[in-house]
């Protein structure tokens, strides 16, 4: 039993800062008020307790050539199956791989990541690799995996099926890189089979113009729109939505979230994605650093790079909680959606069949409820809340303001504790 006394708790869903101590039994918080002082006493004054962070977009594997290929072009350095990470990755050895995974999760937890969310390369063997360097680390990978079966256009298509069903037995989904990589066919089954399995199918989208143009040309659709239309879970990038792609985005959230990499697409040359628009579409996206051979996992160095690349390039204010939450609670605000959605289509549907209209119908789904999605369910991360799991960060207070303390001031070296259910690592 622990409490955590005398610090500023960015509390629930909307991070609402006040002055508490929390309880915390067995993995469990058991009570925030400002008089309770029970078992080992944590001290958090001059500090804040934030939400630990959900980094929703890794290639952990890429850990073992940090920095390699500067300057080359996107598809030289990371397009599958030839390109430089692929041919480095397939050179290395079990054990290099492993060592370089370990540090950069040690890397993610020390800077206050708990959660990660990995595409993982090299089939199932990749998928089992990053299990074991994870095993004696307390951080959460949710891991997305993939075979070179994919790249293949003359499949057949039971095998690729086969195949999704197996790696679906160990992963917590399935993330191709994109769809100029994959056949529609191939991409469909994904989706297919993830769903049936109740996990994650997770895509590549829209990272640049070009590919949004090329797809337009070839399939009268953006990639972003076929991401939706596919119904993958989770799509990533976004850095040049067109015509009305973020409105198929918003219409389509009860499947569908987002994640959006700025250091990423920044180190790469590939443009600031409009996160103002996306905002202002009230789609609630999710943050994550990409390929760790770009750059650091840390999230607080993502959040920083968000919010001043976008006030910078798009000349518009930018509100610091909004970054907050996009890596700590949006995955939660986005299940707690999708759970409304169900009961608002449910009210709908059960008005339908006593008034027989077919009004409002737009607004919900067409298929049926099976059609709703929870990322968070396979994600499991929490909020500061009685009964929730404490996953919570202990930040030294450098300013009054919590948000911008957190984006615009903490380094590695102001994260004191780092709590993951019944782990927590003293930092001090
Ligand atoms: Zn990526």
């Amino acid at each position: 039993m622990q409490t955590i006394a005398n610090g500023i708790i960015l509390k629930g869903l909307d991070l609402k800062p006040s002055k508490e101590n929390i309880l915390i039994d067995n993995g469990e918080i058991i009570e925030i008020s400002p008089k309770v002082l029970e078992g080992e006493i944590i001290d958090a004054s001059d500090s804040y307790v934030v939400p630990s962070f959900l980094n929703a977009h890794t290639h952990i594997g890429d850990s073992i050539i940090k920095d390699c290929g500067d300057g080359k072009t996107i598809d030289e350095i990371v397009k599958p199956p030839n390109g430089l990470k692929h041919r480095v990755l397939s050179n290395s050895s079990d054990d290099e791989l492993i060592e370089s995974m370990k540090s950069s999760m040690m890397d993610m937890l020390s800077s206050g990541t708990t959660h990660f969310i990995d595409y993982r390369e090299g089939g199932i063997e990749g998928i089992k690799l990053l299990k074991k360097a994870s095993k004696d680390i307390p951080i959460n990978p949710i891991i997305l995996g993939r075979d070179d079966i994919f790249y293949d256009n003359q499949a057949d298509p039971s095998k690729v099926r086969k195949k999704i069903k197996s790696i679906l037995k160990i992963a917590d989904g399935i993330a191709p890189s994109g769809f100029g990589e994959i056949s529609d066919e191939t991409a469909k089954i994904i989706v297919d089979e993830c769903r049936k399995a109740s996990k994650i199918s997770s895509i590549h989208v829209g990272e640049y113009e070009s590919l949004q143009k090329d797809s337009l040309l070839k399939f009268k659709k953006t990639e972003i729109e076929k991401g939706v239309d596919f119904n993958f879970n989770l799509l990533i990038h976004l850095t040049y939505p067109m015509n009305n792609d973020l409105d198929k985005v918003f219409k389509n959230s009860k499947i569908t979230s987002i994640s959006l990499c700025p250091r990423s697409n920044g180190v790469l040359s590939l443009g600031i994605v409009p996160l103002n628009v996306i905002i202002e579409k009230r789609i609630k996206p999710l943050l994550g650093t990409d390929n760790i051979m770009f750059n650091s996992p840390n999230m607080m160095n993502e959040m920083e790079y968000a919010l001043k690349a976008v006030r910078a390039n798009y000349g518009t204010y930018i509100n610091p909680k909004d970054i907050l939450q996009m890596a700590t609670t949006n995955i939660v605000s986005n299940s707690i959606n999708s759970i409304n959605s169900i009961n608002s289509f449910n009210s709908i549907n059960n008005k339908n069949i006593s008034d027989n209209k077919l009004e409002n119908q737009e607004s919900v789904n067409e298929d049926n409820d099976n059609n709703i999605f929870n990322l968070n369910s396979i994600v499991k991360k929490s909020i500061i809340d009685i009964k929730n799991s404490p996953q919570l960060v202990i930040v030294k207070k450098h300013s009054n303001n919590p948000y911008l303390n957190i984006i615009n001031r903490v380094e590695t070296k102001d994260i004191k504790y780092v709590f993951n259910g019944e782990n927590y690592i003293d930092f001090t």
